[in-house]
């Protein structure tokens, strides 16, 4: 589905992610692992086509490495990002709304299938979005992505400051989606969680691929897992 070539991602005159490939197949959640300043947000954002970068971006048979971001969202490419960023202001429904703006016909449907899948949110659907608890936040930007009906959803750091209980559920919320067939890239500090739902797994460090494997492989791996969850 997704295929990434030889990614270098650059901040101005800095290249933060230096030669990266990697891949995630059809119906796949695959985690981008690695602790702060890694460089999975820089990939994330050359995805997305935000950042500059060099290298490949194949999304099935599209290469997007020179398209600009919205052709790229056209093409089924869908953001949730780090930080959670909902329309504060903006009721639930119409959170959705926006993020199904393209949508012509069939948005009350597809509005209807995530209040159904996410019922919290459905309950919520006239309260501002600013004033929903952090993990529900979470919920309504995943959801928010979804209303795009993307071929891939991108998660940037979908545990981010929230409590361990809330972390649970979101983790669930992912699993139901790749339950749903969704097809998942997932960027994670916390990897234990991470491993659980994840079909393969990349480890990144100063902007480089260290490791990879399944979650299998990497979760049995004591002294890399040490590592990791010193890091989460
Ligand atoms: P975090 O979990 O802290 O977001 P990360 O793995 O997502 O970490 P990045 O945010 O991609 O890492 O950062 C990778 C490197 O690129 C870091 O050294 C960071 O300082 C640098 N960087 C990121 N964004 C910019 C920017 N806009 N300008 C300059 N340097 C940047």
């Amino acid at each position: 589905m997704l295929h990434i070539d030889n990614l270098k991602v650059f901040h101005g005159p800095i290249e933060a992610v230096h030669g990266i490939s990697f891949s995630v197949k059809e119906g796949q959640c695959v985690a981008l692992l690695g602790p702060n300043g890694a460089g999975k947000t820089s990939t994330i954002s050359a995805i997305t086509g935000v950042a500059k970068s060099t290298g490949t971006i194949t999304l099935k048979s599209d290469d997007l490495t020179t398209l600009p971001v919205e052709s790229r969202i056209r093409k089924g490419i869908a953001l949730s990002p780090e930080g959670r960023r909902v329309f504060a202001n903006l009721s639930v429904e119409e959170n959705l709304r926006l993020g199904g703006a393209h949508q012509k016909e069939g948005l009350a449907d597809c509005i209807a299938e995530w209040f159904d899948t996410f019922p919290i949110l459905g309950e919520r659907r006239d309260q501002a979005a600013g004033t929903l608890s952090g993990g529900e936040q979470q919920m309504l930007a995943i959801a928010r992505a979804l209303m795009a009906e993307p071929h891939i959803l991108l998660l940037d750091e979908p545990s981010l400051g929230l409590a361990p209980k809330i972390v649970t559920q979101i983790f669930k919320m992912i699993g139901a989606l790749k339950d749903k067939g969704m097809t998942i890239l997932l960027v994670e500090q916390n990897a234990t969680q991470a491993l659980r739902l994840s079909d393969y797994a990349y480890l990144l460090n100063n902007g480089r691929i260290v490791a990879e494997g399944t979650a299998e492989t990497l979760g049995s791996n004591d002294t890399l897992m040490a590592e990791l969850t010193g890091l989460t």
